[in-house]
């Protein structure tokens, strides 16, 4: 595979750096725990969107867009870094945000993320949560373009194979990396969502065939449905770099036991990453993807599937923007702790 043969922009701060979590590995006991700064992507605060839309808005230059539209829940870290990367390219951005969680609370709904996005410029429009946001999108393209305007459609998360090549791009780096710092990688974990970000590395270090175990950690659907989710659009990448048929099902693996009562909704394992995180290396998780991972990581520590001796790289895929759209949520759990 070779990615050079892919258009793509420079958006990102990359290569993001690969460090050692020295406390945070003291204090669980287990395995010599690494973290992948891809929240240090540098657009808009960082996160792991800016790797996709360096091919996706690539291709929308291609195509002489002048207005990228897309759609993710109210606090999608996706429409901020698509918000950003379009007003850095002088694109209008058109945003359809699902109230996927029923929340009136106006920090949720104006603060975060949503806010950013209004600070890029990006024109927003809310549908209530279970919308069908696929067609809505659809719908939103076919007014603007009726319209006049040159339209460049994202899917949700920016997870298409275009999107996932930035992923690809992630493993290349980070074997790389520590292929240079004389650092073998035992295991990989990070949150798995819109299934771009997995589909892309797991495609990516088969490529090189890197042998490292992946493992997303879902904050959606259950394990069989994210599978599968991941599996397709690996499938697909691997088809659009030349090499149908280089991801196996047995290369995809998700554990979806850390979702809590839903997406968007933190659980009490959830908080406490985020506070372990903060509070043992000054690192910002958030509520609804990598607190969730780091979650899963944890637990998965004290259970004893990654041991001692054996190092765990966690990529922390960003979204700190989104903490500020969950208050209310910290101050009941606050108060329930101290309770
Ligand atoms: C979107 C997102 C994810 C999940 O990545 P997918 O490619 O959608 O699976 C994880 N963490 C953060 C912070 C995100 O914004």
């Amino acid at each position: 595979m070779h990615l050079a043969r892919f258009p793509r922009l420079r958006l990102g701060h990359l290569p993001t750096p690969l460090e050692p979590l020295e406390r945070l590995s003291a204090a669980l006991g287990g395995p010599e725990i690494w973290i992948k700064r891809d929240d240090c992507t540098g657009l808009s605060t960082g996160g792991n969107k800016t790797r996709k839309l360096e091919f996706l808005m690539a291709e929308a230059v291609d195509q002489a867009a002048d207005i990228v539209i897309t759609h993710g829940a109210t606090q999608s870290n996706h429409a901020r870094q698509t918000a950003a990367a379009a007003a850095r390219l002088g694109m209008d951005c058109h945003i359809l945000l699902e109230d996927r969680i029923g929340s009136n609370d106006p920090d949720y709904t104006r603060n975060g993320n949503v806010l950013l996005d209004h600070v890029h410029g990006a024109v927003t429009e809310t549908r209530p949560g279970g919308a069908d946001m696929n067609a809505e999108l659809a719908a939103l393209g076919e007014r603007l373009s009726a319209a006049g305007r040159k339209v460049y459609l994202i899917p949700g998360g920016g997870s298409n194979p275009t999107g996932a090549l930035g992923y690809v791009n992630c493993a290349i780096e980070l074997i790389t990396q520590a292929d240079t710092m004389g650092l073998r990688i035992d295991h990989l974990v990070h949150a798995t969502g819109s299934a771009g970000t997995q589909a892309g590395l797991v495609t990516g270090l088969k490529g090189i065939n890197a042998q490292v175990p992946l493992l997303g950690i879902g904050v959606r659907v259950p394990r069989a449905k994210q599978e599968e989710n991941v599996f397709r659009l690996a499938a697909a990448t691997a088809e659009k770099l030349g090499v149908p048929g280089l991801v196996a099902p047995d290369d995809v693996v998700a554990n979806c036991d850390y979702v809590g009562e839903g997406y968007g909704l933190p659980a009490p394992s959830t908080f406490e990453a985020i506070r372990m995180f903060a509070q043992t290396e000054g690192i910002l998780l958030d509520p609804v993807y990598s607190g969730k991972g780091a979650a899963g990581l944890i637990d998965l520590i004290r259970k004893g599937q990654f041991a001692k001796g054996q190092r765990v790289v966690f990529l922390h895929t960003g979204g700190s923007a989104g903490l500020f759209g969950y208050l209310a949520a910290f101050e009941a759990e606050h108060r329930a702790q101290a309770a």
